[in-house]
């Protein structure tokens, strides 16, 4: 069987006409014009106007950047906007299922629990790699959608081009790639295999790498056809305007996002190598991320240890294969020695 994306797109969302906002209507071509349709306050202060619904601007620089077309890209008030529009889109509540293969992003279950979809868990192999017979084994004709987060939070690691191809072609439902972190890999983004794979849609983010955390700006990028789904089911005004403002300027500083990525991979290998060398640690995981997971001795005592020390990360231990686990996100060159010495001292 073929992917057909009619199969899967819920009934009441074929049925709807998206909201038609007052800015949708009209795009000025450039010449003045007196915009009366809104019923905006008409007094200039750089936000009393609604924000273009459609992004223009933004999406022709990461179109540009990324190569691909503007109507294979979707921004929403960050990734986790995406994902839950993802949901609502295709996924029947008490009817519908999703895979997820933790451990993973938390995201897909609180989605999961908030739309009413049946979450089937199909853990990672103790490599962190996809069990592929066994989530294939436990699709079943309501099974919409497939999360497979890479590089994956939080081991770090990056899911194989071999078994993500094989998902894709064997599972006709959407799968979801959530490349949130993949600005700290080596490993090439799969929005270059869009053309190939119908039923493929990748998530990134502003708020990694590109320190854009506190705007709220996530990306999607999927065929035309879907993109045109959600479009019809996002809030008209998802992406505020000063977002977007911050979004461009920040985007095109190439230079900037590209130092302070090279900054973040170097701390990376200097904590790396500082973990390594205590004793209470037994097992660090190659991260192609700007974190690292690490297994160590009593992962809640640690954790506690550090805490009491006024560092924060995060405690890993009651996640699945993550027994006395503990993430360590990558700081600036000063946090990372703080941290260093608090782990050396504990
Ligand atoms: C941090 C993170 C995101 C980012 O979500 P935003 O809503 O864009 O901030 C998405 N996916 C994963 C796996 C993450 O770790």
């Amino acid at each position: 069987m073929e992917f057909d994306l009619n199969l899967i797109i819920r009934e009441n969302v074929k049925a709807m006409s998206p909201y038609s906002s007052a800015r949708d209507e009209y795009v000025s071509d450039g010449s003045k014009m007196v915009f009366l349709d809104a019923n905006e306050n008409p007094y200039e202060n750089g936000v009393n106007r609604y924000p273009d619904p459609q992004q223009r601007s933004l999406k022709e620089v990461i179109a540009t950047q990324k190569g691909i077309e503007a109507s294979k890209i979707l921004l929403g008030n960050g990734s986790d906007e995406v994902l839950d529009l993802l949901f609502r889109a295709f996924c029947q509540p008490k009817e519908d299922n999703i895979i997820s293969l933790p451990p993973t992003y938390g995201m897909y279950t609180v989605l999961s629990n908030l739309n009413e979809i049946e979450e089937r868990k199909v853990e990672l192999l103790p490599n962190f790699q996809p069990n592929v017979e066994k989530i294939l084994d436990s699709v079943s004709p309501n099974t919409k959608m497939l999360f497979i987060c890479s590089p994956n939070n939080p081991t770090g690691n990056i899911i194989s081009f071999d078994s993500i191809t094989k998902l894709l072609t064997s599972f006709n439902g959407l799968v979801i790639i959530d490349e949130a972190y993949i600005d700290f890999s080596e490993q090439e983004s799969w929005i270059s295999q869009l053309q190939k794979f119908p039923n493929l849609v990748i998530t990134q983010t502003l708020s990694k790498a590109y320190g854009l955390a506190g705007i709220r700006l996530g990306l999607c990028f999927a065929s035309a056809e879907i993109i045109a789904v959600l479009n019809k089911i996002k809030p008209p005004y998802n992406v505020n305007e000063l977002s977007q403002q911050k979004a461009l300027t920040r985007i095109l500083d190439v230079d900037a996002i590209q130092k302070e990525i090279k900054l973040v991979l170097e701390q990376r290998e200097v904590l790396e190598n500082s973990l390594k060398a205590l004793s209470y640690v037994s097992k660090i995981y190659a991260s192609e991320a700007n974190f690292i997971l690490a297994k160590v001795d009593n992962a809640t005592q640690r954790y506690n240890q550090l805490l009491a020390k006024g560092i924060v990360i995060r405690n890993r231990t009651t996640q699945a294969l993550c027994k006395n686990t503990l993430r360590f996100t990558v700081g600036t060159l000063e946090e990372n020695k703080i941290l260093i010495e608090a782990l050396r001292d504990i």
